[in-house]
């Protein structure tokens, strides 16, 4: 395939803008990422959040279920006491105060759980609290930095647009049947499909390049590939030579 030097520099120049949409591609690709990690440390804090919430809730239901075991105990030893009224012998007598003694000191026991549970209650509350404030002020940052990230995206977009139009511009005036080679490369995931020669080889593969191949190469007057890696071949010096 005949190739001027002219219509290689022109498929160079179209690489160049390729690359920069690549770049450009992969930083819009970036951000989305970027975005969901910033909402999933958002929904991190409110579920913290939630948990001192659940934590102080239980505690609420474990103080009230306290309360009525209380309740009953005493109700218990109100019972026992209006019953030894009515008690006729000594020995059950001593059996109900026993009774007594025991659901009180009982309910002694449960008085003193539940004042445990209120003081936990309150180091819970406190908790839910601070963490409030907390998430009130790192949400708040993290929403700020999500609509950086938005801006960022449509920036980026705006750049890549501008950008495209330009590749498209160097496409079409660069050789066709060139330019057709070149994507065929690019679509195998060689994206650099046009590379330099290094000293008598490949830029990319470093492979050796034949003693023909150097003078196809160096009378720049068609497409050259690599035997290799398949990629369009080029002499700086020869693109050189002419500019000069
Ligand atoms: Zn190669």
């Amino acid at each position: 395939m005949l190739l001027s030097k002219e219509s290689l520099k022109g498929l160079i120049a179209l690489q160049e803008r390729d690359k920069i949409l690549d770049a450009l591609r992969a930083d819009m690709a970036a951000v989305p990422e970027e975005i969901a990690g910033l909402r999933g440390r958002i929904e991190a804090e409110k579920s913290r959040a939630a948990s001192a919430k659940a934590k102080t809730v239980d505690l609420e239901k474990k103080k009230k279920e306290k309360e009525l075991e209380l309740a009953q105990k005493e109700e218990s030893a109100q019972k026992h006491a209006r019953d030894l009224n009515a008690v006729k012998t000594n020995e059950a007598f001593k059996a109900l105060q026993a009774e007594i003694d025991k659901a009180k000191a009982e309910a002694g026991e449960i008085e003193t759980k539940i004042l445990e549970v209120m003081e936990q209650i309150d180091a819970a509350r406190r908790e839910e609290k601070a963490l409030a404030g907390d998430i009130v002020a790192v949400e708040k940052g993290l929403v700020g930095q999500i609509s950086q990230a938005e801006a960022k995206l449509a920036e980026i977009r705006g750049r890549f647009d501008a950008a495209q139009a330009q590749r498209n511009e160097s496409a079409s005036a660069a050789d066709a049947n060139a330019v057709k080679l070149y994507e065929q490369i690019r679509g195998r995931g060689k994206l650099d499909a046009v590379v330099p020669t290094d000293g008598g080889h490949c830029g990319a593969c470093r492979i050796a390049l034949a003693p023909q191949v150097i003078v196809d190469l160096t009378r720049a007057s068609q497409v050259v590939t690599c035997e290799n890696c398949q990629r369009i071949l080029y002499r700086p010096e020869s693109l050189a030579a002419q500019a000069a």
